[in-house]
């Protein structure tokens, strides 16, 4: 059983409790404007330019066999995407570390070794691995996989979810996590659409149906400023959460430009927004809410 992965990052201290391993599943169905892992969003591998790393050697352009990568004048190495093949030349090439390619094939059993490797951090801290992306349903098989592997070993799971998939698949894989992460990001369908691409009219329903099972639930919620942080909203998702059971934690995730400089990297800023990250008051003034209205919340993860 093999899945597409596009990083794992260790010591990760933000999506849930303890020291825990990040599985970064690649191909997502939302695509959020504000995304800070854009290099989740597509189910196919994609070159990365980081001219940040570059030396202007010109490497990577003699190792291409299909002309796809020429350097404008100032040496900036820019690639023709239409006629690279992904096949890996430039990455071998460049000294550097100034090319890769975002998303391999990863076996179950190299992802279990790999998230093993930090097990005594997480007898010492409480944590466990966190399957995120991207979004974990659109990969169910390699999921269930995973998690069956990691609940044979002992080791806490943490499923984290756009919630935007067939409900049969989602409560089949939240019923095999301990914890589940899940998206709450606009609740007026039609600007959820505008912002995210997609209606939240099952996530909402999904949401409903996981509440049943009775696992722990920590809403995520991102404050993208202007789009998500108007006091309807707010009180709309409270509405909404009230009326559930499972729900432990708010945990809200301020915007940041993280993901704008991967936008580059990727040729694809024309696809995504950059919003201006929320001033500490207006993040204290939504947390404030959340707490008064009876939730325990968290800053970040
Ligand atoms: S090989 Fe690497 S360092 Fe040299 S031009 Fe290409 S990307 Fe830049
Ligand atoms: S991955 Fe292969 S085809 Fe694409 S730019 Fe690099 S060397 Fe050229």
């Amino acid at each position: 059983m093999k899945g597409f992965i596009f990083d794992i990052k260790h010591f990760a201290i933000h999506d849930g409790p303890g020291i825990r391993v990040n599985v970064f599943l690649k191909g997502c169905p939302l695509h959020c404007l504000w995304c800070h892992n854009p290099e989740g969003v597509s189910f196919k591998p994609e070159l990365m330019l980081m001219p940040n790393r570059c030396a202007r050697c010109g490497d990577c352009i003699r190792a291409c066999r299909y002309g796809a990568l020429s350097q404008k004048a100032e040496g900036l190495v820019v690639a023709d995407r239409e006629k690279c093949v992904l096949c890996g030349d430039c990455v071998m090439a460049c000294s550097r570390q100034a090319i890769e390619i975002a998303g391999r094939e990863w076996s179950v059993e190299e992802v279990v070794a790999e998230v093993e490797k930090d097990r005594i951090f997480f007898e010492q801290s409480g944590g466990g691995v966190t399957l995120t992306g991207g979004e974990p349903m659109a990969q169910p098989q390699f999921v269930e996989s995973l998690l069956e592997a990691f609940r044979q070993r002992g080791l806490h799971t943490a499923l984290d979810t756009s919630g935007y998939g067939p409900e049969e698949i989602l409560l089949r894989l939240t019923d095999m996590a301990d914890l589940i992460l899940f998206d709450l990001k606009i609740m007026d369908d039609k600007k959820h659409k505008e912002y995210t691409g997609v209606s939240n009219r099952f996530i909402l329903s999904n949401l409903k149906a996981l509440d049943n099972l009775g696992k722990p639930v920590w809403i995520r919620w991102p404050l993208i400023p202007g789009v998500n942080d108007d006091e309807a909203n707010l009180a709309s998702m409270v509405d909404f959460l009230l009326g559930l059971k499972s729900v432990q934690m708010i945990n809200v995730l301020p915007y940041h430009k993280g993901g704008v400089e991967k936008f580059r990297r990727l040729g694809r800023e024309k696809e995504f927004a950059i919003f201006d990250p929320p001033d500490p008051e207006k993040v204290d003034k939504a947390v404030d809410y959340f707490k008064k209205k009876g939730f325990k919340v968290k800053r970040g993860g």
